[in-house]
Formats: structure tokens, sequence, C-alpha cells
């Protein structure tokens, strides 16, 4: 497998590429209608694959309807090394912001999940391969500073291919500016959840992404810090099947649950719930998502329910 095919292509042959109103499995290649799928919340319902989603798709799933508010939007990255590989940063910087609307690879925010404020922080792939930058260590910083201020828990969504290079150490120096600002929240005795979407690899998974209270990670995601394929030339010997993805990691206890995303919401909530020790609003929130009765909540709920 080349970096390519880990990284190249996440944006091209999402489900969002939909301009035929038709979606390939890419598991299974089963053809399904758009629609459907996005019912599905881009889950396949043959195989159980996860797709990748994007950022607007991403918040809609996990958070309360028309909670979310966006913080930090106007913070934009400069090119402090005047940075060119084969274009400029700033044309890369630039093609970023024509391809998404943002300005960075990370929307972050205040929500409700279930009814628990919570301070959000989803990573944005379409954004120069989700890559983590100044700006997007900086949001993640005051994110977390929020957090402290309104005693709440931290959410944040990977989805990234490490470390920006174009801006080198400025880069580098957000792993350990966003892992100290969880050390704080830690010291304050909050909760952060850090959910790994795929892909979650270099730089970002080798700082806050594994530092999670609770790392929970889509099925079959690919996390990890270099490429199998790297990995295999420098040790001169092949990896096991299913190595670096979600299930693998969940065997060797890299991480700590394996989430189908119908489940992730209620999931994250009833965990913010302990952590914080407030109950979150379960029949409310059935009753708004299904129209369906309070009764038949409440007993789909204690069957799913996480066990302690
Ligand atoms: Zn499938």
């Amino acid at each position: 497998m080349s970096i390519l095919d880990i990284f190249g292509t996440a944006n091209k042959k999402t489900a969002k590429d939909a301009s035929s109103h038709w979606v390939k499995c890419k598991s299974c290649q089963s053809l399904m209608y758009y629609k459907e799928i996005e019912k599905q919340q881009f889950v396949c319902p043959k195989c159980g694959f996860h797709m990748r989603i994007g950022v607007n798709d991403r918040i809609n799933i996990l958070v309360d309807k028309d909670s979310f508010v966006e913080f930090d939007a106007g913070l934009k990255p400069i090119d402090p090394l005047r940075f060119v590989d084969k274009k400029s940063y700033v044309k890369r910087v630039e093609e970023g912001i024509a391809k998404t609307g943002r300005h960075s690879s990370v929307v972050s925010g205040e929500c409700s999940i279930n009814g628990i404020g919570t301070q959000l922080v989803v990573f944005d792939f379409a954004f120069m391969g989700g890559s983590l930058g100044s700006v997007e260590g900086e949001k993640i910083f005051r994110a977390v500073t929020r957090a402290i201020e309104k005693r709440q828990g931290v959410l944040i969504v990977s989805a990234s291919g490490g470390a920006r290079m174009q801006e080198s150490t400025f880069s580098l120096l957000q792993m350990s500016k966003t892992s100290a600002a969880l050390a704080r929240l830690a010291e304050e005795g909050l909760p952060y959840i850090s959910l790994l979407t795929d892909p979650t690899m270099g730089g970002v998974s080798a700082s806050f992404a594994m530092l999670g209270d609770v790392i929970i990670v889509e099925p079959g995601a690919l996390i990890g810090f270099a490429g199998q394929r790297v990995i295999e030339q420098t040790i001169g010997s092949a990896l096991p099947d299913g190595f670096q993805r979600a299930e693998f990691l969940l065997e060797k206890g890299s991480i700590d649950m394996v989430v189908n995303r119908s489940e992730m919401k209620n999931t994250i909530a009833d965990l913010l719930g302990i952590f914080l020790d407030q109950e979150p609003m379960i029949a409310a929130r059935r009753k708004e998502d299904s129209g369906e009765s309070d009764m038949d909540h409440e007993a789909e709920y204690k069957q799913s329910k996480i066990l302690y």
C-alpha cells in the first residue's frame, strides 16, 4: 500500500462524492443510493464498513440538534518559514480554503451531547490532510481553556495525516502545547474523550489523540504513527494482518473501545455523564430523534448502556 492509498484519496472517494447520487462501498463494492447511505450515517448496511465523512456530517451525528456554536473560526495560518515544496505553503492554504471554506483543518466550538455541555474539536481531513499546524494547536488549546472555565469535558475527533510539514518545528511544538493543555484539564479533574477516525497518523496520534481518558475508535479505522510500508522496510519483515487497524489496537490494549457510529453519540454522552456526574438527557433525546415513546427508549437504552 502506498502512502497515497492511505491519505491521497481520502476526499475523492468518500461518501460525499455523490455526483451521480450513487455510492460504492470501498469494502464490499455494493452500490447504494446516496440518500439511503446518508440515513445510515454513511455506514454500509451490507458489510458495516464505516465510510469517511466530512466535518458537518460528523458534527450532526455527534451533537444535539442545532447546539453547536463555532469558536475561533477567524484564526488563520501564517507562513513563518516561507515554505515551498512542489507548491508554496500559501498556495496550499489557499487551496484548502477553496475546498472547505475554512482557514484550518480544525473546527472547534461548544455543543451539547445528550444535554451535556461539551467543548468539541473536529478535524477536517479535506483541509491539507487534517494536518496539525499552529492554528489547529491554538484552537485545541482554546477549547481546553474554555472547558476548564466552564467545567466541561473535551471531545476531540481526529482525522489527520499528522504534523504539518510546511510549518516544521512550529507544527511539532503543537504536540507539546496540546498535551500540556490536556494535562491541565486532567489536573482540573475534567474528562477528555478522544475519538479517532480513519485515518489518524503521525504527530496527531503521537500527541493528544492518544492522551484521552477514554480513547474510542471507529471500526476499521487506520491508526498509527508511521505507515505500514515504512515500518516493514525498517524492520525488514512483514507485519500481521489488520496491523494499525482499530480492532488490532483494541486487542493489543492501545485503545479502549471500538464503537459503531450509530452508538457513538450515546456512548460518548454516557462516558461524559460518568466523569462529570451528570445524567444525560435520555428520554428527551430519544423522543426528539425518532418520535417513539419514552417507554420504548428507556428499555432500549438500558439494554445498550455500557457496563463498568
Ligand atoms: Zn459494504
